[in-house]
């Protein structure tokens, strides 16, 4: 296999590695907050979180940053446990800040005892005017010299929901001076009268993610926990938490962090996502379109392609936008490899060959996939009366057309070669039927001179008395801006691609009745398809998962 060189992280590792960190206290983590479904900007932090545990043979926990209830839902754990499986990792343990929640409150009422958290009792507005702005000091909240007593009151009020929500804050005493406005003494704990997901109303307070990030490392001890840019600057109140509760005999986890991955053409926010689903622009978290790990599933996306995607981009120091294509890249490959090949048309005109006899079936063979040897062969039927593309016909045509045009030869795919005769019409003159004779010996595979003639196109079709009508979901872009959510002066919602779903008949060889969900086709010369799961055995549906770039004219 292809050795890579390290990237930054693994240089970090490596280096604590050098420096007295031994390979068994290595750990990591995954740490989604379940408001939403996993997205492709998330298979990034996963590749790189479950990789290197793989790499280091090291336990990588699924951590649920569960402190918001107003946000956080049982089906998002769900959701977000069934995509990370899929994409074909297993966490060591499954965790929840939520489970802390005690040691947190325990630690906090330390905080207090030692004077270094107050109660603060004004707005959230006057709190934030009081942080002043990076080039100048704060103003100290005229709560700040609580006496312990009242803050250890105050604090149990909170907790037992004897306060209404933003009556009370707890804040951290750092320094209301300091030049990173995060350490202008951090709100630690909020009151919210709120339905939690795990601990019901057990609580009322829920404390900041500052707070319960690290120490939630810190409990499970997690050597490195990496997160995205943003983070950079709550390092330092990462670490100031950690100071106060560490204990030198334990390992002390370190924050360390990496930039963001954005997809071109979609949104990578679940925020944003949630908006699309709310507002009914798409069917739901896993509809085809949506970046979403479930979305990207159910569009015919393999593990393999998103992992291998993610492989592909690795990991870096500067934010930057990857281009669609490159994931459209990396379905083709893997599909290209994997995917049984089958003849479906899917803008049909009849061609009919006028010296093939009446009545007559005839099954030829053909192969699965020519990419993989023990995909074996299939029996297709053939008759008097095809369907092609009707892009594949022109009266009239250039010697750079390789389809079938008048007075010409092409060669129907593990058939025969047939050659345009003549057309008819309607009466606005669109051509309804295509006459053509065909060679009988030209049969593909037969061996013959005929069979060996070399002719420039070969052309998809299928037996109209035989061919099955699927419905096809043609999918495209969801958002016709490459950058939809960095607009100046306008919303994302405003590059909605009116045109992203087109549903159509095709017309498919009836191999394809013995199907099931999530099975991937190449329909041949037209890209990669997958079975959705709204098919049933009266009506087979499949979704575009990609077009094919290439026909097999190459
Ligand atoms: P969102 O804005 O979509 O809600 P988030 O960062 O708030 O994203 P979390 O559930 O907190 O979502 O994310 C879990 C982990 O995934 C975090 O470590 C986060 O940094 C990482 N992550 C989220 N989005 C991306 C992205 N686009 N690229 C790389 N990593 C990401
Ligand atoms: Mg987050
Ligand atoms: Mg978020």
């Amino acid at each position: 296999s292809e050795e890579r060189s390290l990237n930054f992280i693994e240089h970090i590792i490596e280096e604590d590695l050098k420096n007295g960190y031994s390979k068994s206290e290595l750990c990591f983590r995954f740490p989604p907050e379940p408001n939403g479904y996993l997205h492709i900007g998330h298979a990034s932090s996963i590749c790189l979180n479950f990789g290197l545990g793989i790499k280091y043979n090291a336990p990588v926990n699924l951590r649920f940053d569960d402190t918001n209830p107003a946000k956080e839902e049982q089906e998002f754990v769900d959701a977000i446990k069934r995509d990370i499986s899929w994409l074909g990792y297993t966490w060591a343990n499954e965790c929840y800040a939520s489970d802390y929640f005690q040691q947190l409150y325990d630690w906090a009422v330390q905080f207090i005892k030692d004077g270094m958290a107050y109660v603060d009792s004004q707005s959230s507005e006057e709190i934030a005017t009081q942080k002043g702005t990076p080039n100048t000091p704060g103003t100290a909240s005229p709560f700040r010299n609580r006496s312990v007593e009242e803050n250890l009151e105050l604090f149990e009020k909170m907790k037992n929901g004897e306060v209404e929500e933003g009556a009370h804050v707890l804040r951290a005493k750092i320094d209301m001076a300091s030049s990173n406005m995060l350490m202008r003494d951090p709100v630690m704990y909020r009151v919210l009268n709120k339905h939690h997901h795990r601990t019901g109303t057990d609580w009322k307070i829920f404390p900041m993610y500052d707070w319960t990030h690290g120490e939630s490392d810190y409990i499970e001890q997690v050597s490195h926990s990496f997160c995205t840019l943003e983070f950079l600057p709550h390092r330092e109140l990462y670490d100031w938490f950690l100071d106060q509760v560490y204990d030198k005999n334990k390992l002390r986890p370190k924050q360390r962090e990496f930039a963001r991955r954005n997809l071109s053409h979609t949104v990578v926010s679940k925020r944003k996502l949630l908006k699309l689903v709310q507002e009914g622009v798409v069917t739901g978290w896993d509809d085809p379109r949506m970046p979403t790990i479930a979305g990207l599933r159910r569009r015919g996306y393999t593990p393999d392609s998103i992992r291998n995607f993610a492989d592909s981009i690795g990991v870096g120091k500067r934010e930057n936008l990857i281009d669609v294509s490159h994931l459209e890249f990396n379905v083709r490959e893997d599909l290209n490899k994997k995917a049984s090949r089958v003849m479906v048309v899917l803008d049909p005109v009849k061609l009919v060959i006028t010296n093939y006899p009446e009545g007559e079936t005839e099954w030829l063979e053909t192969e699965n996939n020519p990419e993989d040897e023990t995909a074996g062969m299939r029996k297709i039927p053939f008759s008097k009366e095809l369907y092609i593309e009707r892009d594949d016909f022109l009266e009239e045509a250039n010697r750079k057309f390789f389809r079938l045009t008048l007075g010409k030869e092409v060669r129907l795919k593990s058939a025969y070669i047939v050659k345009g005769e003549s057309v008819v019409k309607d009466v606005e003159g669109n051509i309804t039927e295509i006459h053509c004779t065909y060679d009988p010996d030209s049969k593909s595979g037969s061996g013959t001179e005929a069979s060996l003639r070399k002719v420039k196109g070969t052309l998809h079709w299928v037996s109209i008395k035989d061919a099955l009508p699927v419905e096809v979901r043609m999918y495209d872009r969801l958002f016709t801006e490459a950058s939809p959510d960095t607009q100046k002066d306008k919303d994302f919602m405003e590059f909605v691609n009116p045109n992203s779903l087109e549903v159509i008949t095709g017309y498919a060889e009836p191999s394809l009745k013995e199907i099931n969900e999530g099975d991937h086709f190449q329909f041949q010369r037209l890209g990669y398809f997958v079975v959705d799961r709204d098919s049933t055995s009266e009506n087979k549906v499949f979704n575009r998962t990609v077009p094919l770039r290439d026909s097999w004219a190459k």
